[in-house]
């Protein structure tokens, strides 16, 4: 079929982090490009993930700076927190942001539909707004919406990270389901505030996939905020009296909460997508969609990006995929995402860095492993009296010098990982650490300061 015998060369399902990327590369490489997004254009990131996460995060860590500052001379008349102010601040710069994203994308070229699509069969997506797209080829890049899990009673009364950034008070006392970075961020998010947080987690210890050590001093941490963590125990059924909520847990105990807030996963966006009308094949262990590593599906023309496909489902690489795959389909450039050695983060307080292997995957991997291991009380905190510190480690393979994780929970851990990131992905040894001169006063200068193993293991 030739060209014209479609609407476009290609319509993007989805204006999030991947398809707007996606879109405006294909649309410089000439391709006449429609984006269809049923909500608000910049997606999970723009709009409740990412980036308003990140405005709560310094609106809360207000309180500790406040309280430190005593200890450096300052006195600071009661301060007070007014959640509906952040949130319409929060509101305004978002609605900037998505209107920014809409200009670059209709700059590129590409066009802008606002409405849902569908498959209607492998070259053909129906629209919401009424009428039919013939697509030469289709990016699924319709992300990822989160999973409350089994439906347990009350399940009603629970909200997810889609309804928190618009709650219209700040709850009292809130309960998080969940361990991993989101229900973490928002725990310290929400104690920040000065919310009475309880956080209850199914497993041994939060943060699963993390470093062990980064595991128990982050909760270590957390706990010093006064964070309540129960760890091996579900929340069994949430019940509602007035505008309060009880969740009893499996454990015995029912917690009084305002809000009840799960974050527990999330699963590819494909339901009710049409995928089956198209013959787009899903990968029955994630439930995302099944691709190669140029991100085409089992259908040749249609390609995913994101965290449709479940592969890291982080921004950059959403970015990433969706731009490797317009240089690969328009650009006459086959592009390959490497998902290796990424640097992420928790924003939780403090901070979670973390590049590369933990100690357990380096263990398994390599013969022999180096392990490099500090905590200690950051100097910030001599002054302000703040009962913290900050853990940094690094795994280095016995044999080859490679520098091949590294963790840091503390301030800034996560600007410290993304420069640490690239000596990682370069492959660096611990000699170039060794060889690079320490920053003084910093904390991260314990990075190229470690000279003995704290750990060392063979096999
Ligand atoms: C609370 C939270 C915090 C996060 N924090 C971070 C962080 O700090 N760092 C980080 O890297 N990542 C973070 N993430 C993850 C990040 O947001 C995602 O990895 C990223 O947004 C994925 O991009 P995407 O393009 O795959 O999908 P999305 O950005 O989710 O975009 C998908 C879009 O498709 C639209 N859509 C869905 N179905 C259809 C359809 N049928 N028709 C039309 N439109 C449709 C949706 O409305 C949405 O706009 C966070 C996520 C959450 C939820």
């Amino acid at each position: 079929m030739v060209s014209a015998d479609f609407d476009v060369d290609l319509l993007v399902v989805g204006g999030g982090s991947g398809g707007v990327r996606a879109a405006r590369i294909a649309a410089s490489h000439g391709a006449r490009v429609l984006v269809a997004e049923e909500y608000r254009v910049g997606g999970t990131c723009v709009i409740r993930g990412c980036v308003p996460k990140k405005l709560l995060v310094y609106a809360s860590h207000i309180r500790h700076d406040v309280e430190d500052a005593a200890g450096f001379g300052w006195s600071i008349p009661q301060a007070t927190f007014d959640w509906p102010t952040l949130i319409a601040n929060k509101d305004k710069e978002i609605a900037r942001l998505e209107a920014a994203y809409t200009a670059n994308v209709e700059k590129s070229g590409a066009k802008i539909v606002k409405a849902r699509a569908v498959f209607e069969d492998a070259h053909t997506l129906r629209l919401s707004t009424g009428g039919t797209v013939r697509a030469k080829h289709v990016l699924i890049a319709v992300g990822a919406t989160p999973n409350h899990g089994t439906a347990i009673p009350g399940i009603e009364h629970v909200i997810s990270s889609n309804e928190v950034f618009h709650l219209p008070a700040q709850p009292k006392r809130i309960l998080i389901q969940g361990g991993g970075y989101i229900a973490l961020e928002f725990a310290c998010i929400f104690a920040g505030f000065g919310t009475e947080v309880t956080l209850v987690y199914r497993g041994d210890n939060i943060l699963r996939g993390f470093d062990e050590d980064v595991r128990t001093h982050v909760r270590a941490e957390m706990e010093k905020l006064g964070i309540r963590i129960m760890t091996g125990c579900t929340v069994n059924a949430v019940e509602k009296d007035g505008s309060r909520f009880s969740a009893v847990l499996s454990s015995g105990p029912r917690i009084a909460a305002d809000q009840v807030m799960f974050a527990i996963g999330r699963i590819a966006n494909v339901a009710t997508l049409g995928l089956e009308r198209a013959g787009v094949e899903l990968d029955a262990a994630t439930g995302g969609i099944k691709v190669d590593p140029f991100s085409q599906t089992s259908v040749p023309h249609i390609y995913a990006v994101g965290d449709v496909t479940h592969r890291l489902n982080l921004t950059p690489v959403a970015i990433r995929e969706g731009h490797a795959f317009a240089d690969t389909v328009f650009g006459n450039k086959p592009t390959r995402v490497d998902h290796s050695d990424v640097p992420t983060a928790v924003f939780s307080q403090p901070q979670v860095g973390t590049v590369g292997l933990t100690e357990q995957q380096a263990r398994a991997r390599f013969k022999s492993v180096d392990v490099y291991k500090t905590t200690f009380k950051p100097m910030k905190a001599t002054l302000s009296g703040r009962d913290t510190r900050i853990l940094m480690k690094l795994l280095v393979d016995g044999e080859s010098d490679r520098v091949v994780g590294c963790h840091v929970v503390g301030p800034d851990a996560a600007e410290i990982i993304q420069a640490v990131g690239i000596a990682v992905k370069m492959k660096a040894t611990k000699a170039d650490f060794d060889a690079t001169m320490a920053l003084h006063p910093t904390a991260a200068e314990e990075l190229v300061t470690m000279r003995t193993p704290s750990a060392r293991y063979g096999r």
